[in-house]
């Protein structure tokens, strides 16, 4: 890991952590590639997609995937085959992610009561209201994130999502099907509509539908590479989208009470996701950095993934971060809005409460982020590259829209009149007041 410290920064060490905050930007390790720059490079795949559709579905899949699927939507058969076939102990780790993400969608799903007599006769209410159709990403070129079909179906399901798409990459290695356990997971969970199609075609084939193949979707959810969430960012606007969910990132804030193999451990398996994943160390432990640095040196040497890992570690994206002081470090930790936040130092949970940017926060030494990324009933689909600053994970809400619904009876609206007629000549909306006060002209 590359180092970089708070005090190399000049002015923050005098200034203290208010004047770090401004310095931060020098300070924080980001990856150089950034989804600006992938847009360029997925933008002509999208036009194309949109004009020739399966034809030219069929060019990028032979490109990115190296297979062309016999059929880009995958025959039903070949999911219940797959869920026949799943192997038992891995059936019994999907149902229990199943239970644990549901009962938390459940709870995120609420009453969703909003029902205000703002004065007499005079009601806003809100309905919540699930989008019809939406398309759900799960990525596989990599690694088959079979996870992910949980992180997604769920709450759009528990929303009352009516129509569910899900596509994944198609995977040489199964004669250009996706993944047989994203497709046993598929059939677990009652999607039949699934596509062989990898990020960068699935969101332009969502986003415009293909003739004869898929219908367009009102909204695209779910992570992936850099390219994939460049192209969801392309469609935005003609199609909903989640938050943009891209290369992984950990970040831990941790002191001297931190346990350096299971930082070691945590920093290693974020960057096993992929060569552009980013790990971050937060620390004013100097011991804690060396120590962590030794159990890196082991723990990668014995990794099936060593060289992706290494990739990733020593990439410009990952580092540590010294910082004089907790303060600073929960300063610093707010400023990277890191996808995933663990907080290892004493009493975490009160030092969370002082943190506002993070995708998803886990406390202490028992809440891996490997835990939230298969079975503790949170969400793994969270924004990356500092976008937890503005967006939230995927949750149920992500999937409804929320309609304000306005009753105001005669009298009230004649009780408001006045206001609302001075409020449009003062904007120069004249109209806007005449539709108030024609209807008090008491001759209608
Ligand atoms: P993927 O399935 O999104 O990518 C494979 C697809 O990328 C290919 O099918 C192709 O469509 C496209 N592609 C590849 N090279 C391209 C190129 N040169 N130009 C245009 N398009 C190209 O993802 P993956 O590669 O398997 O990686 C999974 C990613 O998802 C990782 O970065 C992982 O960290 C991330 N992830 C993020 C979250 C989150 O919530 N933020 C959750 C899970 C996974």
């Amino acid at each position: 890991l590359r180092a970089a410290t708070s005090r190399e920064t000049g002015p923050a060490r005098s200034h203290g952590a208010a004047a770090l905050l401004d310095n931060l930007q020098d300070v924080l390790p980001r990856a150089e590639f950034d989804v600006d720059a992938a847009v360029e490079a997925v933008r002509p795949i999208c036009e194309d997609i949109a004009r020739h559709g399966e034809q030219a579905l069929t060019t990028y899949a032979e490109r990115f995937d190296h297979v062309v699927p016999a059929s880009f939507r995958v025959p039903v058969e070949a999911l219940s085959t797959a869920l026949a076939e799943l192997d038992p102990e891995l059936r019994r780790a999907f149902e229990v992610s199943i239970e644990r993400r549901r009962a938390v969608s459940l709870a995120e799903l609420g009453d969703g009561q909003v029902d205000v007599e703002v004065a007499p006769g005079a009601r806003v209410s809100q309905r919540m209201i699930p989008v019809d159709r939406v398309g759900l990403y799960v990525p596989g070129g990599v690694a088959p994130l079979a996870s992910t079909v949980i992180m997604n179906v769920v709450p759009a399901q528990i929303a009352g999502v009516g129509s569910l798409a899900l596509a994944s990459t198609p995977q040489q290695a199964f004669g250009g099907l996706p993944h047989p356990s994203i497709l046993a997971l598929c059939a677990l969970l009652g999607v039949d509509e699934v596509y062989a199609v990898g990020g960068s075609q699935a969101v332009p084939m969502f986003a415009y539908g293909v003739p004869g193949l898929c219908p367009k979707v009102d909204m695209i959810t779910g992570p992936g590479n850099i390219y994939t969430v460049a192209a969801k960012r392309l469609v935005k606007g003609l199609v909903g989208i989640d938050s943009e969910a891209g290369p992984t990132e950990i970040a831990i804030l941790a002191d001297d009470t931190a346990v350096p193999a299971f930082v070691a451990a945590d920093l290693i398996s974020q960057s096993e996701h992929d060569p552009a994943a980013a790990s971050v160390l937060i620390t004013d432990s100097e011991p804690l950095i060396a120590a962590v640095e030794d159990e890196l040196k082991k723990q990668v040497a014995t990794a099936r993934h060593a060289e992706r890992i290494e990739t990733s570690l020593t990439g410009q994206q990952s580092g540590v971060v010294l910082v004089d002081d907790l303060e600073a470090g929960i300063a610093v930790a707010d400023a990277y809005a890191a996808e995933h936040l663990e907080i290892q130092t004493r009493d975490a949970a009160a030092v969370s409460r002082k943190i506002n940017n993070a995708g998803a926060i886990f406390l202490g030494s028992w809440s891996p982020v490997s835990l939230g990324d298969y079975s503790a009933g949170s969400t793994h689909v969270l924004p990356t590259a500092g976008c937890a600053c503005h967006s939230s994970g995927l949750n149920v809400k992500s999937y409804l829209k929320a309609v304000h619904v306005i009753d105001y009876d005669q009298q009230a609206l004649a009780e408001i009149a006045d206001h609302v007629v001075t409020f449009a000549e003062a904007e120069d909306l004249p109209s806007h007041g005449r539709a108030i006060s024609i209807r008090q002209d008491g001759d209608q």
